[in-house]
C-alpha cells in the first residue's frame, strides 16, 4: 500500500499515455464483484462495469481460477493448430447463440470487422447499411459503420459504400437496402449512441428485408450480449436470427476477447481470407468458458432483467420528479440510460464524489452498466446518489 502511494501513477500515465482518452482523476487498483477500489483505498459502487466487460463481476473467482490454471499449461496457440480449450469454447458459444460457427478474435471492433468482411465475401456485394447513432468500434471498417461524426471526420476517407439510415425507421431502411447491399448492421439497444432501444417490429422488419433482398443481417451484440439486457443475447427478446453476430466485452469475464458468430446463410468461408494471431488463444478461451458457465449457473440474464425492472420502477419517474434536469429514462435490463437536459459530465463527477462510478453515452445521457451481480441494495444506493445529485444541480440552477 505505502509503495503504491509513493508512485504517482496518474502523473506517469498523463506523461506517457497516447492522449486519446479523456481520463478522470482516479486510479483504480482493485475490483471485486460490483466494487472498485482506488489507490487510496476508497471503495466505489461500479456502474461502469469495465465499459460492459464485467458482466460477471470483477475478478469472479471461477474466471480467476480458470485463468490461473490455463496460464500454467498453455498461453499461445495460433489457429494453425487445434486446441482443447478452443474446441470446447466453440462448442459452448455456438450452442448458446444457436449459430453453427464462430470466428474468434480479441475485441469488439475486430468482431465487427470480421462480420463486415465475411458479409462482403459471402454476398460478393459491396454496400453496407448502418444506422444513425450506431457505434461499432474504431478500426477503419467498424468506424465506417459508426455514425458519430467526431469519431469519423479526422479519418476520412473511410471505407466507401457505407450509408447511415435513421434508427427505428423501417421505411428509410426499405429505401436503402438494395440488391447491392452486402449487410445491414444494427444494435438491439444503441449503447454508446445514447441507450436507445430498437423497436421489435423495426428489427423484425430489417431482418425480413435482408432475407428478401439477399443482404446479411448483422446484429452487433458487443455491448448487449451475455445477459446485459435480461436475455443471454438481446436479439432473443424479439426472436431474431442474425446471420452474423459480433460479440466481445463480457465474453471472457474481463479478459480481452471477441467472436463473430456465423449463421447458415453466410455459406462457406475460405482459408486465408481473414485471421489474427491471438484469435482463439487458450487463455482467452479458458476465461470465456468459465465466464459463460458463471452467466448460466448464476442465471445472470434473469438477474439483469429483475434488477433492470427494479431500476425502472425506482427511477422511471425522474422526468416527472426532475422535469428541469431529466428528459427521458430508458433501457433494457441493466443497460440503463437517463437522458439529461444538460451535460452529463458534472453529474458523473458528483456521483464519483458520492462513491458511484458511471458512464456517459454521448454528451447528455447518463449510462449505468453495472456488473450483473450487483446487489439490489447497491443499486438503491446508486438511485439515491442520482437523486441527490439531481437535487443539488436543480438547486444550483435556481440560484
Ligand atoms: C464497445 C463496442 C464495440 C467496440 O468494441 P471494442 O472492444 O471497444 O473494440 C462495438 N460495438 C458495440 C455495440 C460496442 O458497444
Amino acid at each position: 500500500m505505502t509503495e503504491r502511494l509513493s508512485v504517482d501513477y496518474m502523473a506517469l500515465e498523463a506523461a506517457h499515455s497516447s492522449g486519446v482518452y479523456a481520463k478522470r482523476a482516479l486510479t483504480i487498483v482493485r475490483g471485486e464483484g460490483a466494487y472498485l477500489w482506488d489507490a487510496e483505498g476508497n471503495r466505489y459502487i461500479d456502474c461502469v462495469g469495465g465499459q460492459g466487460a464485467a458482466n460477471v463481476g470483477h475478478c469472479h473467482p471461477k474466471v480467476v481460477a480458470a485463468i490461473q490454471a490455463q496460464a500454467g499449461v498453455l498461453l499461445s496457440c495460433p489457429e494453425l493448430f487445434y486446441n482443447d480449450q478452443r474446441a470446447l469454447l466453440l462448442q459452448k458459444l455456438t450452442r448458446l447463440a444457436a449459430m453453427p460457427r464462430a470466428f474468434l478474435c480479441n475485441s469488439g471492433a475486430e468482431a465487427v470487422e470480421a462480420a463486415l468482411k465475411f458479409a462482403k465475401f459471402a454476398t460478393k456485394r459491396t454496400e453496407v447499411v448502418a444506422t444513425m447513432r450506431g457505434f461499432h468500434g474504431r478500426t477503419m471498417g467498424a468506424l465506417s459503420a459508426t455514425w458519430e461524426p467526431k469519431y469519423r471526420e479526422p479519418f476520412a476517407p473511410l471505407v466507401p459504400n457505407y450509408q447511415h439510415v435513421p434508427f427505428n425507421d423501417l421505411a428509410a431502411a426499405e429505401a436503402a437496402i438494395t440488391e447491392q447491399t452486402a449487410a445491414v448492421l444494427v444494435e438491439v439497444v444503441q449503447g454508446e449512441g445514447g441507450v436507445r432501444p430498437a423497436d421489435g417490429d423495426y428489427l423484425r422488419g430489417l431482418q425480413a428485408l435482408c432475407r428478401e433482398r439477399g443482404a446479411l443481417f448483422i446484429v452487433d451484440e458487443v455491448q448487449t450480449g451475455f445477459g446485459r439486457t435480461g436475455r443471454m443475447f438481446a436479439h432473443q427478446h424479439y426472436a431474431l436470427a442474425p446471420d452474423l453476430m459480433p460479440v466481445a466485452k463480457s465474453i471472457a469475464g474481463g479478459v480481452p476477447f471477441g467472436a463473430c458468430l456465423i449463421g447458415e446463410r453466410v455459406g462457406a468461408l475460405q482459408p486465408a481470407i481473414h485471421g489474427t494471431t491471438f484469435g482463439g488463444n487458450p487463455l482467452g478461451c479458458a476465461a470465456a468458458l468459465a465466464a459463460i458457465d458463471v452467466l448460466i449457473e448464476e442465471d445472470l440474464s434473469a438477474r439483469a432483467a429483475a434488477l433492470g425492472d427494479f431500476l425502472m420502477a425506482r427511477l422511471g419517474d425522474l422526468p416527472r420528479r426532475f422535469r428541469a434536469q431529466v428528459r427521458e429514462v430508458r433501457g433494457l435490463g441493466l443497460l440503463f440510460g437517463i437522458e439529461l437536459r444538460g451535460k452529463v459530465a458534472p453529474v458523473l463527477k458528483a456521483l464519483q464524489a458520492r462513491g458511484v462510478l458511471a458512464l456517459p453515452a454521448g454528451l447528455n445521457v447518463l449510462r449505468l452498466l453495472p456488473p450483473l451481480v450487483i446487489a439490489q441494495a447497491d443499486l438503491e444506493q446508486v438511485a439515491r446518489a442520482i437523486e441527490s445529485v439531481l437535487e443539488e444541480l436543480g438547486a444550483a440552477a435556481i440560484e
